[in-house]
């Protein structure tokens, strides 16, 4: 087992069913698969899309699976890294996709914000670690809320299907597991073109949790303490609130109105 990569197979069956029925495939729909390891959500993939594609980062899982699976003519499988393949090698852009996975732990995070980014998936379906399941879902006023909470609500409403127990995998890992279910927003919260400085902004923010907002984005914007509390009082955020008990409305003031101010700074 190579623990980096967080091969845990899904071993129950009855777990395995009820994830792909989660995604509500129809036999015209083309499905995306992260990390199919041993094929225990391919194989059922398989008898319900019209078209499976997976991408699996171990070259030994992927010739077993090759030739496990190699009598299904709809089948796609890849090997390489999800993080480095470009979307243009893993499916064709005009193309709408499901997404599911059971996906490895340490690399949940770039491997949500890099579906988030695309424009083309319709659902995602996806096993993580409980914890981090509860910081994606998190709402502003909790210790977990975040900045993955917040690049995924920006984008995606995002909801818990159940918890998964650590026996139902082989070998059984130390952490207990969640379902999570995607769809995107039909309006993210945010314009692509304002993104950039949104992030910067959150990220400043949640740089120095403990501190008050005004105080965390002193230290982390290159920014006068007069302009920042004139743009917190702008976007009427108390200036001694904590970054956590902003809400995404609030992040995006704050960030808009912080836009246009350094931009007039800098222009003078
Ligand atoms: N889907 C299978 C299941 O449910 O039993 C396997 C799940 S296992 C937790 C994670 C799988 O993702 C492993 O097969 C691992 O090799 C693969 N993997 C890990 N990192 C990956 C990456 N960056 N890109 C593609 N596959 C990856």
């Amino acid at each position: 087992m190579r623990v980096k990569l967080s091969q845990n197979f899904l071993k129950d069956r009855a777990v395995a069913v009820q994830c792909v029925e989660s995604l509500g495939l129809t036999k015209n729909e083309l499905v995306l698969e992260i990390g199919p390891g041993k094929g225990i959500l391919t194989r059922l993939l398989l008898e319900q899309a019209k078209e499976v594609i997976a991408v699996e980062i171990d070259p030994n899982l992927y010739c077993f699976l090759q030739h496990e699976l190699k009598s299904y003519k709809n089948f796609t499988l890849l090997q390489g890294d999800f993080l480095e393949l470009p979307w243009n090698k893993i499916v064709s852009n005009q193309s709408k996709v499901k997404i599911i996975g059971n996906l490895p732990y340490a690399v949940v995070s770039p491997i949500l914000q890099k579906i988030l980014a695309w424009d083309h998936w319709t659902a995602l379906v996806v096993m993580v670690q409980k914890e981090v399941g509860e910081r994606i879902l998190s709402q502003s006023g909790s210790k977990k809320y975040g900045i993955l909470s917040i690049s995924v609500q920006t984008k995606a409403h995002a909801e818990k299907l159940f918890s998964v127990s650590k026996n139902c995998f082989k070998p059984v890992p130390q952490v207990e597991s969640s379902m999570l279910r995607f769809f995107p927003l039909k309006h993210p919260l945010l314009e692509k073109k304002d993104e950039e400085h949104f992030f910067k902004v959150v990220r400043a923010a949640f740089m120095h949790r403990r501190k008050t907002i005004l105080n965390s984005l002193i230290f982390s914007l290159n920014c006068s303490s007069e302009i920042l509390k004139s743009a917190l009082a702008q976007a009427q955020i108390f200036y001694e609130r904590r970054a956590e008990t902003l809400s995404l409305e609030e992040f995006k003031n704050l960030s808009l109105i912080l836009q246009s101010t350094l931009h007039y700074e800098n222009s003078k």
